[in-house]
């Protein structure tokens, strides 16, 4: 049965063709605004450029840019600091999801009176308010645009953690396929990726007859599996980029986790391991896959049969043999996007899976799972009993 549940989707989504233009009109012109980005490419692919034409007229903008991958903790302070001294009260966000998190912990640490990092040490819960925030969306994976929710990092404390508030959701979003052609192979087959496991977190749970979500889930799936090795070799495909992206913005929102019980474990994991030996975040998802299905087949048994005939078309007579199939075609299905799919790949050693487990028990992560049994007692027999 689905359980009761609030949905909220208050962001705006502005897709298509060109609108970025849209940034003009749906800007306030008696804002300070504070536009953030990361790194070059945004110059150097023309997207700035496009931004700043549209930001002309506006009352005052301010840049903030040099976000990296895991939005450091330390970092940010000192754009908290300039959105204080500037009297900032408008958030502008151009990037994928780390630009988008970073924003989000930015609005919302502009008006807190205490620590930043208490933000981070509450998962968000200690503060209700934020400055608006806008996005435009450059590398499509982790569907920031639409959703509360964000995840930063403290490199002194070797942290990687999530945090969500409702002040944060952004007033609107521009997606505009165009401005994706230029991510390459790799970036591209992150965001595919790390979207496909979204998904799993959300639906390779247990059997609750969620119809909507269930299917909605598997179309967004196969979606990726047809569209995701199309904009890889064509990367102006409009039409894959167009696919691509609001998959993982759908995946997002809220609507598959509605009312249905979640699991999030593997993402929990995966940022510890992101933020202990450095591996991105979709590799560090990529490796962790096999081994945690493999290790949940018994509870997941009805959703990962449902999988295996549903998005990959398996119907063995056998049901164990058809569940078999449908982890060996995911794993296939990362391997053809260029993951490395082993624990193995990147040795790592059980002295580090122990630093893994330590970790993982100093940030709370104790009882993960939808039916929170995944302790770090098991995590440690999961990384470590690799064939
Ligand atoms: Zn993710």
């Amino acid at each position: 049965m689905i359980k009761n549940f609030t949905f909220q989707s208050p962001t705006k989504i502005i897709f298509g063709r060109g609108a970025i233009s849209a940034l003009k009109r749906e800007l306030p012109s008696d804002k300070r605004i504070m536009f953030i980005y990361g790194s070059h490419s945004l110059k150097d692919n023309g997207t700035y450029q496009k931004i700043i034409d549209c930001l002309s007229g506006k009352s005052f903008v301010l840049e903030f840019s040099g976000i990296e991958p895991n939005p450091e903790y330390d970092y940010l302070l000192n754009c908290i600091n300039r959105v204080k001294e500037n009297n900032i009260d408008y958030i502008l966000a151009a990037g994928g999801g780390s630009v988008m998190d970073a924003a989000k912990f930015v609005s919302l640490a502009a008006l807190y009176d205490g620590e930043p990092w208490k933000i981070i040490e509450s998962f968000g819960a200690c503060c209700n308010k934020a400055l608006p925030l806008a996005t435009i969306v450059t590398n499509p994976a982790s569907g920031s645009e639409v959703n509360r929710d964000g995840v930063i990092s403290r490199a002194s404390k070797k942290a990687k953690l999530p945090f969500g508030n409702v002040a944060v959701y952004p007033e609107f979003s521009i997606l505009d396929p165009e401005l994706t052609y230029t991510l390459s192979a790799e970036q591209t087959a992150n965001g595919i990726l790390d979207t496909f496991v979204h998904v799993l977190e959300q639906y390779l749970t247990l059997c609750v007859n969620a119809k909507l979500q269930d299917r909605f889930a598997e179309s967004i799936l196969t979606t990726l599996l047809e569209d995701g090795l199309i904009a890889i070799k064509e990367p102006e495909n409009y039409e894959a980029r167009s696919n691509l992206m609001l998959c993982s913005t759908m995946a997002m929102n809220g609507f598959l986790r509605a009312g249905v019980p979640m699991d999030w474990a593997m993402h929990m994991i995966s940022h510890e391991i992101t933020s202990l030996l450095g591996i991105a975040h979709s590799r560090a998802l990529a490796i962790l896959v096999e081994p945690y299905l493999k290790y949940c087949k018994v509870q997941k048994r009805d959703k990962l049969l449902q999988y295996s005939r549903r998005v990959w078309d398996i119907f063995e007579k056998d049901e164990e043999k058809t569940i078999d199939l449908g982890l060996e075609k995911t794993i296939d299905f990362f391997k053809s996007l260029g993951f490395k799919t082993q624990l193995s790949d990147y040795d790592i050693t059980p002295k580090e899976v122990d630093k893994i487990v330590k970790q993982l028990i100093s940030h709370k992560m104790i009882k993960l799972g939808e039916n929170r049994n995944i302790t770090p007692e098991v995590v440690k027999a999961m990384l470590t009993l690799e064939d």
